[in-house]
Formats: C-alpha cells, structure tokens, sequence
C-alpha cells in the first residue's frame, strides 16, 4: 500500500559494494592465538564467504548501476576494520552501508534487493508490532493471514491498481517441472487478495465495520536501485484492510491509523514526521485519497515517505461487489432496500521505518539505537583491572557487576555484561558504540570505592556524555536516564527537521533553498500537470547550482499537503510555479526524496 515501490527512482545511496571484511582490531590487545573469543571482530560481512561476497556484490554493481565514484570506495572497504571508515558527511552510502553491516542489523544474500534481517534490526521490527498491535486492538481491529499469491484474475480487478503495481509484480509460473496453467503474482499488496472475501464476509451492515489485519511479507520487483530497509525487493510490514458504513467513518479511521504510525516514529524511533496529504499526482493507485507521514534525512537534506493511510473510497467495493442494504433508507413495508457499496480504507507501515531511523540517528561513529526500542539498552563494561589486580579484587569487582546487572534487570532494563578477556575497556566502548548500544555503564575500582556507578551515553561523545549514578539509585536512576536519552533523540531530530523545512513564495529562492539540504512549503494551486512541472524545471535549474553529486538531476516532487498548514496566504497569492498563473490553494511540502 505505501507506495514506496512505485515512483521514486532512487539516485542516490545505492549501495553498490558490500565489504568483504578483514578483521583487523586496532584497538585490540595482547590476544592470545589459541583464544577462540580473540578479537576476530565478529563483524557484518562474513570471511566465510567470500565468493558469495563477490558475487552479491557484481549483483548489486550490475543492478544499480554504480558510478566512479563510488567504486573507488571499495578499496577503502577492503583494507576495512571494524570501526566506520567514511563519515556521514561525506559518501552517506558508503557510511550506511557500513553502518548496517559492522552494527550488525542486516546482511546481504546472493539475491539483490533481499536481506537477511540480523536479530538487532528484527528486535527493532518486534517492538514496533508489539506497539501497534495494541494500539490497533483497542480500535477492534483483528490480526489474520492470506496467502502470499494472488490469482492474475483477481489481481486485475481494479485497473488503477494494477496499473500501478503492474512494473514491479513477480510471477509463479512453474510449480516443480510442471508449467502453470495460470501464472501466480506474488502479492505486491493485498487488497485485491482480501476483498473478494469481504463480498462474502460483509452481508449487511450489521458485518461492519470488518476491520483485519495482517503481518507479512510483500513482493515488488520494480527498482533499479536497491537500499537495505529502504528499497528492497522483499520487505516486512503491517497492512490492514477495513470496511466500513459511511465516508465519515472510514475517513476517521485513516487519520487516527496516521496517529499511530506517527507515534511509532516519534515515541519509539525517536523520529520526527510531517502529517499530511498526498497530491493526486502522488497517492496510492486506487485510492479515493492518501494521507502520509514524511520524514527528513538530514544529511542529505531529503524528505523520505515514512508510512501511508489510505481511504480507498468504494472503488474496490464497486469493483469486489462489497455491499450491504442501505440501514437509514425509509422503505414501505415488504419493498427492498436499496444497495450500499461499504467504504474501504488499507494502511501499511514497513521495515522501512528502520532504515529512516538508522539514517537520522546514526554517526561517525556507527549505530545509535533510541532506548526503547534498542535490543541492548545497557552494557556494563568491568574498568580498572590491570596487571596488578589481584585475583579476590578482581572476583569481588565481578561480584558487584554481577549485582548490578541483576538490579537493572529486576528493573526491565535490557542489559548486557562485557566479561570478555583479552580486549581493552576501550576496545569493547568502540564496539558496543559500533552497535549503538545507548548507555554504557563502566564499573571499576575506583567507582566501586565511591559508591557509583559510571554512565556514558551512545548520544553524547566523549566528556560530555559521561556521569555518575549512585550504586543504590541504578534501579530508578538507570531507566530515568534511558529516557533522558530517548527524548534528547527526539528534540534534536525534530529541531533539524524544522530547521530544514523552509518556507518559500518565490520560485527565484526554490532551487537555491532546496540545495541548501531543504524541503520547502511553497504555495501551490494543487494542479498535477504543474507538479510535474516544478519536478522537471528544479531539475534542470539544479545542475548549476551545488547539489548532491550523486544525484545532480533529480527534482523536487510533493512530499505532502502538510495537515499543519504554516498560516494564511497574502492576499492573490499565486502558485510557486510561474509558468501556471494560477491561485495558491495549500501550502504544498516539495522536496527531493527517496
Ligand atoms: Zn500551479
């Protein structure tokens, strides 16, 4: 249903090499050979399989297309360790890439576009169910399962739909030797899978509202260039199918659906979103109207669809036959009612959301994973042990670690020891920040002698992200900086995204504002074959100017109609656009995107 599949053609973040890694630990120290814990970093692209390797990584060439550029950044990879080697700042590609692979939240296979999601990420994917999964019940709405192909029959029945999602659907067509007699999609979406059973399921309008749901995996094999989380080819996601009564009523449910997917972003990503509509020239294939959260890579200065809740109007219904006899409608005894087509809404939200979350958070440095939904909230890392400790002071430091781990999970805190022998303290920080675990404890002598407990937080480099807790105070004081932290994620993301967002009533100032990294609200008349316009003249106009080198052509388009409109138009207030002439209807979200 997002339609995140469909339009976009990514030009830049392409991941083009997959680094065959060599484990080199710089920080590592006096491992011994024989020891089978020695700092081979247990990184993301495994030595084990270097054909494979190579292989994905001709694949992902071929696919994407690579340029020069990029290329050459394989030579850095290669002679890679396990600390990040290119800035966020610069090859954002090569970092994200990086980041993914060493942070160890998914890895490549020998099929482009289809990843293998490490338990990190996964965890990530788990708490989002678990989060909308409640919310969703509360608003009656019941988890089931259709199968994974969809009949071409019935995959055809809305054109608009089909027309949409044609490019990008995969076919069955053998089942062992044998050649089917009727090929099989794989489902792109699943709408035209579950409606011809809500004909049967919705007989009057007592059935209604049929609110389902499921949890699954979609295949679109459309794109040209394939990012981890962002664009694949196989992804994970959530999509509910309702029905319902009235307009009114669908219309309601889509918007608070769009509530919850931005409390997933914002309260557990720690991600800010933009709520609003899409233009016509941008909505679902099918729908009567989108609504859509937009979120902001900053580093590039792009907007990225964040998730989408559509109304679908009664064209599925008209095209499924879904109706129910009108219940308000005064009839003289004995005579029928009249026929009523329900009205339909579907949302989706995907594994998409972590790579936006990846890219907001994540730094020089490597992953930063928000608290609430990190897998390991806290590591303890065991300080001060030298060549002159002795073994009893050594096993009582222990015994307090010990304690303390215990403590913070009698508290729920998600916690890890790091025990392991033959690594400095430092080499192990590197690591556990690597993975963006967001609070590291450091336990040590001299802590111990003071009663407390040293914090260091993934969020904050160096002196400034250190403190102390008392001991006696972890079970309480632990959990309190954790969302200290969650919400220090938050406000700085959202200032940068209200910092980049800016408004815009001259078309002098468009391409100049968009390069500056922006997305812009200008005023626009709402008209498509105007939108097309601005996308294909910010385009060219930006080839001059300093831009993105990997992406010097791509244009703005319309992310959304902001619900939050930035106030009223000066008096005749024409469209951005020069060429239209026309009157401003809305303030109208134009970026570059993914
Ligand atoms: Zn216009």
């Amino acid at each position: 249903m997002a339609t995140e599949g469909t339009e976009a053609k990514i030009e830049a973040l392409v991941l083009t090499d997959p680094p065959a890694a060599n484990d080199a630990t710089p920080a590592a120290t006096e491992a011994t050979p024989s020891d089978p814990t020695a700092p081979v970093a247990p990184s993301a692209a495994s030595k084990s399989k270097p054909k494979k390797q190579d292989k994905e990584r001709k694949d992902q060439k071929a696919g994407a297309k690579s340029k020069p550029q990029q290329q050459s950044k394989k030579t850095d990879s290669s002679t890679d360790t396990k600390s990040i080697t290119e800035k966020k700042s610069g090859d954002l590609s090569e970092w994200y890439q990086q980041v993914i692979l060493k942070g160890e939240m998914l890895d490549f296979t020998d099929i482009p576009g289809c990843y293998i999601y490490q338990p990190a990420s996964y965890r990530i994917w788990e708490f989002i169910t678990e989060f909308f999964n409640a919310r969703i019940r509360k608003m009656g709405v019941k988890n089931c399962y259709f199968p994974l192909f969809i009949s071409e029959a019935n995959l055809q029945r809305e054109k608009d739909h089909i027309e949409g999602f044609a490019a990008e659907v995969a076919w069955v067509t053998e089942g062992g030797k044998t050649k089917l007699e009727k090929r099989l999609a794989v489902r792109p979406t699943s709408e035209t899978a579950m409606y011809s059973f809500y004909a049967k399921k919705i007989r009057s309008h007592r059935d209604l509202p049929l609110k389902m749901n499921q949890w699954n995996n979609v295949v679109r094999w459309e794109f040209k260039h394939a990012v981890p989380f962002l664009r694949s080819r196989e992804f994970l996601w959530q999509e509910g199918h309702t029905a319902h009564l009235t307009e009114e009523e669908a219309g309601k449910e889509v918007l608070e659906i769009l509530d919850h997917y931005a409390a997933i972003y914002e309260e557990l990503l720690a991600v800010p979103v933009v709520k609003g509509v899409k233009t016509k020239n941008e909505q679902f294939p099918g729908a009567h109207y989108t609504t859509t959260i937009e979120g902001f890579i900053p580093a590039v200065g792009r907007g990225i669809q964040a998730a989408t809740s559509h109304c679908l109007g009664q064209h599925f219904a008209k095209m499924f036959d879904i109706t129910v006899e009108d219940p308000n409608q005064q009839i003289e005894a004995g005579a029928k009612r009249d026929k009523l087509h329900v009205w339909q809404n579907s949302w989706g939200f995907t594994t998409r959301s972590i790579g936006v979350m990846i890219l907001v958070h994540g730094d020089d440095r490597g992953l930063v994973v928000p608290p609430r939904v990190a897998e390991i909230q806290v590591v303890i890392v065991p300080a001060g042990i030298t060549a002159k400790t002795t073994e009893a002071e050594r096993e009582q430091l222990y015994d307090e670690v010990y304690k303390i781990k215990q403590t913070l999970e009698a508290a729920d805190v998600r916690v890890e020891l790091d025990l392991r022998e033959g690594y400095t303290p430092a080499f192990k920080w590197a690591e556990w920040e690597l993975k963006g675990v967001p609070l590291r404890l450091e336990f040590g002598p001299k802590d111990a002698a003071n009663g407390v407990v040293t914090t260091a937080r993934r969020d904050i480099e160096g002196r400034d992200g250190k403190g102390t807790i008392p001991v006696a105070d972890i079970a309480t004081g632990v959990p309190a900086l954790l969302e200290t932290i969650q919400a220090d994620l938050f406000k700085r993301a959202e200032k940068e995204y209200a910092e980049h967002r800016k408004e815009v009533t001259e078309w002098k100032d468009f391409v100049p504002t968009l390069n500056a990294k922006n997305v812009l609200l200008v005023p626009h008349c709402l008209g498509g074959e105007c939108e097309d316009e601005i996308k294909k003249d910010s385009a060219a106009n930006s080839e001059s100017g300093e831009v993105d080198a990997r992406a010097p052509s791509m244009g703005a388009k319309s992310l959304c109609i902001p619900a939050e409109q930035p106030g009223a138009f000066k008096e005749g207030q024409l469209c951005i656009n020069p060429k239209c002439g026309k009157k401003a209807e809305k303030w109208v979200m134009f970026g570059r995107s993914y």
